[in-house]
């Protein structure tokens, strides 16, 4: 087992990574930008170094950086959490020319995955079914676009290839629109991902996002555990999250999850990774892998009983998973709120200092946040500061306890989006489940429609 991790993070993921090498004995370091020097998680890890001013693509982005605190600290394993370079091939692949090992997968299979044409070829030569679509990388040349749009037929979605966090994403409803939506789709993902290559596929109208998480070691074992539905979205981003997904056969589940660990097996897969879906009509649709720890990673902690960080460690460090699928067993249900730094409705960020933060307890409550009484939010970073997840032996225990949960929570000195989620918590369609990725969206609209019918009366 490794003696020292750094973890290359910030937020409440450093804190989570942190307190699972902790558990397990490894001593860390914290690497923080100017703005996190404060942060309590970075006094509770054994050393810290200062890796550049506040701006991510200064410290968080920092490649030589976060080397050379690995070398200065010497620590033999890099932790990258979520966002940031956990998805990053070179950055993987630095870390290992370096002597360090990357806790994740190799860094041809990040390539692989990260682009999203090759991702899906490669799905589907493994067996798992993906969203019908472009064969590869769209041509340059119009009339080829619009060929390959009236096969599809419309609605169509233009996506970049390089694209991430929900940004990269066009609908098309006509041919009219179309070729203006691939130019601009494309000078988008030029700018954002300095990758211009996109493609196409049909536009699902009502899916359900499902995802499946899988974890693999190095010597050949690949096991799923369970799914997680990460429907409630808004702006393609997630806002609640839970497992197992209601109302889906367990049969079918098991279907698919063997194909994912399948896949695993068939790429080489190593550590953790998650194959998101969309879910329509009785049907899963491959879009992306994601190969690194979901945000959302702690809903499958609870009703599995297993530690995702933990495996995530031990199989970057060699051993053998300890589990075969046999062992997996799905117990309960576990639904997770993302606590932003927002204002409720409007969505705009709301950084400032917290004066005061008090978080909910009781069985089956997990609170994963870095926040405390005094914590400076800072204005440089995501807006999520933390996370509720409820556990109940029913889907409705666990909705319940949320709710007492969200009640109890209290934050004062910015604005939270606690009051959505108390709302959604007793939104009939949501406690029915099974509610599309654009049920938020629609509701809100209607919410704001009724709100400006108030004011004009
Ligand atoms: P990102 O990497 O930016 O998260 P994804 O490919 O995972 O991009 O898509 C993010 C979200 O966009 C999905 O969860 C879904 O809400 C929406 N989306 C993506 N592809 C389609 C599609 N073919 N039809 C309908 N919605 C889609």
């Amino acid at each position: 087992m490794f003696e020292k991790i750094l973890i290359a993070n910030r937020g409440e993921i450093a804190l989570r990574v942190l307190r699972a090498c902790r558990e397990l004995g490894i001593k860390t370091v914290a690497v923080h930008s100017e703005a996190d020097t404060e942060a309590k998680y970075v006094k509770l890890a054994d050393e810290s170094v200062c890796i550049g001013p506040a701006p991510s693509a200064q410290s968080y982005l920092n490649v030589p950086a976060i080397i050379s605190a690995a070398e200065v600290t010497d620590a033999e394993a890099i932790h990258p959490g979520y966002g940031f370079l956990s998805e990053n091939a070179d950055f993987a692949e630095r870390v290992e020319q370096s002597g360090f090992v990357f806790i994740g997968p190799r860094p041809e299979t990040i390539r692989l995955m990260g682009d999203k044409v090759s991702a899906k070829a490669a799905m589907k030569a493994a067996g798992v079914p993906c969203v019908p679509g472009s064969e590869g990388a769209l041509p340059e040349d119009s009339r080829e676009i619009i060929k390959i749009a009236r096969a599809i037929g419309y609605p169509i979605i233009v996506k970049a290839a390089g694209g991430g966090g929900g940004r990269g994403m066009r609908v098309v409803h006509t041919e009219a629109a179309l070729l203006n939506a691939v130019a601009t789709t494309r000078a988008e993902a030029q700018a954002a991902f300095g990758n211009p290559m996109l493609y196409m596929e049909k536009f699902l109208e009502n899916p359900r996002h499902i995802e499946i998480q899988v974890m693999a070691d190095q010597h050949g074992h690949a096991v799923y555990l369970g799914e997680r539905d990460c429907s409630t979205q808004r702006r393609h981003q997630k806002v609640i999250e839970e497992a197992p997904a209601p109302g889906i056969d367990r049969k079918q589940i098991s279907t698919i999850g063997e194909r994912c660990a399948k896949a695993c097996r068939k790429i080489g897969y190593r550590g953790a990774g998650t194959f998101e879906f969309l879910y329509e009509n009785g049907e899963f649709y491959f879009i992306e892998m994601n190969t690194r720890v979901q945000v959302e990673h702690p809903v499958t902690e609870f009703i599995t009983g297993i530690d995702i960080v933990q495996t995530q460690i031990k199989v970057a460090a060699g051993e053998k998973l300890q589990l075969t699928q046999r062992d997996v067993a799905i117990r309960g249900h576990a639904i997770e709120c993302r606590i932003n730094a927002e204002d409720p409705f409007k969505f705009t960020p709301s950084p400032g200092r917290i004066t005061n933060w008090h978080v909910p307890g009781g069985p089956g409550i997990r609170v994963d946040s870095h926040v405390y009484t005094g914590y400076l939010v800072p204005p440089h970073y995501d807006s999520m500061i933390g996370k509720i997840i409820a556990y109940g032996d029913t889907r409705d225990q666990a909705i319940r306890r949320m709710r007492v949960a969200l009640s109890e929570m209290n934050v004062i000195g910015i604005k939270t989006n606690i009051p959505l989620h108390q709302e959604l918590m007793l939104d009939s369609n949501f406690i029915e489940g099974g509610i599309s990725i654009h049920y938020l969206e629609e509701r809100l609209e209607s919410m704001n429609s009724v709100i400006s019918i108030g004011r004009a009366g």
